[in-house]
């Protein structure tokens, strides 16, 4: 039986709320979540981003917040909100506003990177529903700014990102400023002990959801894999993006890894000088620039994106269609955040990874910690021929965005379709011209080796996970 928002008991603001978002049913974690929260328990959730545990720890808080209808507290908020990166806090103020439209609640949101003055003065006055992240915060607390004696709600999103980002001591300080007396929501992707422990030092007797159990790797993703050398990742990347080399799926945003901020910069860079615009998002970028990115990233106008993993956390970002690990990440989790930044909101997505000959171990730990299957991609014919002669081109830059229709499932195979492989490696006009409809969707891995049998890209890997 399907469950809808209205039998979970949130009133009828909050409903009309989600009728202008068009939600009609709730999400898993959304139909565990809201009735223990609106009864005022404590919760500890554990469920990565695109689950839709922002409205599940959001719509139940508002309900609440409006029924106790306390005043806004000075220079102190009714409900706190903690996020590890500005851009989640970003989003989940933006939700927050979304969701409470019709409720009155002030919301309001500092992050670092931005004026002090500015978030000191737009608190001043209190707010309903605050989104920090917690340097900010305790920044303008430390300055008498800010108190959080008014906190009947603290919810801490992404609790191991913010330990894995170094706020452990913040989020010991803030414990002992928020009020005993409150209501504490806890979220975490996964649960190493020092989360564990974090949560008994926060909450009380939390009812417990789970929506997916600590790193697994994120349904209705097709994981794909190059063995390719450290040094022959670049041209592999560009081949892939300017369509000389194809790989299954339609690319609408293509979200790319590197472990670093620099390996970041130099992709773009790289890149840019083939006359493929990109941008990067680590934490060396300003917020503007950051802010700037994204919105191009959604608007699709710049549609490649690279990104640190501490940068991309918790964004959502619908329509990614491609996240690329450019390089692998050293702890297994962070695989399963990445590959969660595609296949959001019920879409299916794909993910590629390029693993090196030292990349291998992490390889290994990546599929021993998840449930991480792979379906193995041959590189290109000639490939180390092709690496030569891939260089910065200015006749023919390459298309990221390909925009024909899929072939639809069974059809006939349009003429020339899988037969890239074959094609000689320094094809002088790339991408669409010329290329008939449908050649994208069928993508040379129809023709590669273990693919053959499912006649389509991912074949191989949708029977694997409905036989799981
Ligand atoms: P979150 O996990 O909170 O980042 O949410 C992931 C995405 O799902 C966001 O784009 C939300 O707007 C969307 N979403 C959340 N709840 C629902 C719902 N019940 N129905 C449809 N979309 C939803």
């Amino acid at each position: 039986m399907t469950i809808t928002f209205d039998k979970l008991g949130l009133s009828q603001p909050v409903l009309q709320a989600l009728d202008m978002k068009g939600y009609t049913e709730p999400t898993p974690i959304q139909a565990q979540a809201i009735p223990p929260v609106l009864e005022g328990r404590d919760l500890l959730g554990i469920a990565q981003t695109g689950t839709g545990k922002t409205a599940a720890f959001m719509l139940p808080s508002i309900d609440r917040l409006r029924e106790s209808d306390n005043r806004i507290p000075f220079k102190s908020c009714r409900m706190l909100v903690l996020a590890p990166t500005r851009e989640l806090a970003a989003q989940i103020a933006m939700s927050a506003k979304d969701y409470g439209a019709l409720a009155g609640l002030k919301v309001q949101s500092i992050v670092g990177g931005t004026s002090v003055n500015k978030d000191r003065n737009k608190l001043h006055r209190g707010t309903d529903i605050l989104v920090a992240t917690p340097g900010r915060l305790l920044d303008l607390i430390d300055q008498k700014a800010f108190n959080l004696s008014g906190v009947e709600v603290l919810v801490l999103d992404e609790a191991d990102q913010m330990l894995d980002l170094g706020f452990i001591h913040a989020l010991r300080r803030i414990n002992d400023l928020v009020p005993k007396e409150r209501q504490t929501l806890f979220f975490s992707a996964t649960m190493p002990k020092a989360i564990k422990e974090l949560v008994s030092g926060y909450c009380n007797n939390p009812v417990q959801v789970s929506v997916t159990p600590a790193a697994t790797t994120a349904e209705r993703v097709d994981q794909y894999l190059f063995m390719v050398q450290a040094d022959e990742k670049q041209a592999l990347l560009e081949l892939i993006l300017s369509e000389r080399h194809q790989v299954p799926g339609k690319f609408e945003r293509v979200l790319i890894f590197t472990r670093t901020k620099h390996g970041a910069d130099r992709i773009v860079k790289k890149l840019s000088q083939m006359g493929v615009p990109a941008n990067a998002i680590h934490g060396n970028k300003s917020q503007p620039q950051r802010e700037r990115a994204l919105s191009e990233f959604k608007s699709a106008r710049t549609p490649i994106l690279v990104a640190t993993d501490v940068a991309a956390r918790g964004i959502d970002i619908p329509g990614v269609s491609h996240v690329i690990n450019f390089e692998l990440p050293n702890v297994p989790e962070q695989y399963v955040h990445r590959i969660g930044r595609t296949a959001r909101a019920g879409k299916d997505g794909i993910a590629i990874a390029f693993c090196a000959e030292d990349e291998r171990a992490y390889l290994k730990d990546i599929r021993k910690n998840t449930d991480a299957e792979f379906e193995r991609l041959a590189l290109p014919e000639n490939f180390r021929a092709v690496v030569e002669g891939v260089g910065p081109t200015k006749r023919e830059p390459p298309k990221p965005r390909q925009r024909v229709k899929p072939r639809p499932a069974g059809g006939p195979r349009p003429q020339g379709e899988g037969e890239l492989r074959k094609a000689p490696p320094k094809r002088k006009h790339p991408g669409r011209k010329g290329k008939p409809q449908g050649a994208r969707a069928g993508s040379s891995a129809a023709g590669q080796p273990g693919d053959r049998s499912s006649g389509r890209p991912g074949g191989g890997n949708r029977r694997r996970r409905a036989a799981r």
